[in-house]
């Protein structure tokens, strides 16, 4: 069994940010990240922005370099199943087991999801490989969906007008952005993304997904069906707290694991 002085669980921004805090601090340390994702840490805000809209801002822009920059060792494909506190070890689902000095829980938050086919033209918009498959989906012409009046909705919709692609944005409420902003400016930002051509549907949420040869078909919850090239959930996310809960550290009733101002679990060495 390989130990390491720090594990660091989840493979995303908190993931290399925790590697880089590690290397101000203390220089030879090793370091271990055990990440889910296929792809090593990268910036996600480009997923929905800048890769859409910047083309000055290429794939190879995307990774943060955590491994050069920190010496940090990166296992891929690599889910944590369980922490053993008292044995200092975590398991992984390849049926290894990893000791820890000190062990980092960065494993994020995962979408909300519908009644949905496990499906590549279905997409909670998340990872680099999301962007991935979106952008072929995504062709001049094609016909997307787009669920979710918050950040990831509003960001994909805005990004797929921008390239063509016919689409429709469903949300919740009367007017768009009218959660987060004053009436007038959600009256105005609405307008924007009318003016840009994008099917604006109100007052509606997705009820599930099916798919067929030809297109997958969104249905709403009036009833109403959309046959379409693909469909993007936006519908929010929830704190990933399984490792935390099973381990019985706290963690509070919003589902997010309690720490104190230095970000220590009811665990000194987590
Ligand atoms: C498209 C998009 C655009 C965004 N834009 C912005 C923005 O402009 N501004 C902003 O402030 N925020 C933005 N956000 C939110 C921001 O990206 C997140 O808050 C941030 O990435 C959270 O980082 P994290 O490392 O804590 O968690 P996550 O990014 O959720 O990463 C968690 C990682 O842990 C892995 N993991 C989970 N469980 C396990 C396990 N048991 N074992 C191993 N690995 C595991 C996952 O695979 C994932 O790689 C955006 C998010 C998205 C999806």
């Amino acid at each position: 069994m390989d130990t390491y002085d720090y594990v660091i669980v989840g493979g995303g921004m908190g993931a290399d940010a925790a590697a880089r805090g590690i290397r101000e601090r203390d220089e030879n340390g090793t370091i271990v990240v055990l990440s889910a994702d296929v792809d090593e840490p990268y910036t996600r805000p480009a997923l929905s922005k800048k890769l859409w809209t910047d083309p000055d801002f290429t794939d190879d822009q995307v990774p943060l370099g955590t491994a050069d920059d920190t010496g940090a060792e990166i296992r891929l494909r690599t889910l944590v199943t369980e922490i053993d506190r008292a044995r200092r070890t975590v398991s992984t689902d390849d049926g290894g087991e990893v000791g820890y000095r000190r062990l980092i829980l960065v494993t994020g938050s995962r979408p909300h999801e519908v009644d949905a086919p496990d499906d590549e033209r279905v997409l909670y918009f998340r990872s680099a490989a999301d962007y991935r498959r979106l952008r072929q989906l995504a062709r001049a012409g094609a016909r997307i969906a787009v669920v979710g009046g918050g950040y990831i909705g509003t960001e994909i919709a805005a990004a797929l007008v921008q390239n063509d692609v016919e689409t429709d944005l469903v949300f919740r409420g009367a007017v768009l952005g009218a959660d987060t902003f004053p009436p007038d400016l959600a009256a105005r930002y609405e307008q924007l993304f009318a003016d840009a051509g994008v099917h604006l549907i109100a007052n509606r949420r997705a009820d599930t997904v099916r798919a067929g040869d030809a297109a997958v078909v969104l249905v709403l919850d009036d009833g109403t069906e959309l046959e379409r090239d693909a469909v993007v959930l936006g519908l929010g996310v929830s704190p990933v707290a399984d490792l935390a809960v099973a381990a019985g550290l706290e963690v509070d009733d919003d589902g997010g694991g309690v720490v104190d101002e230095r970000l220590r679990t009811s665990d000194a060495a987590i």
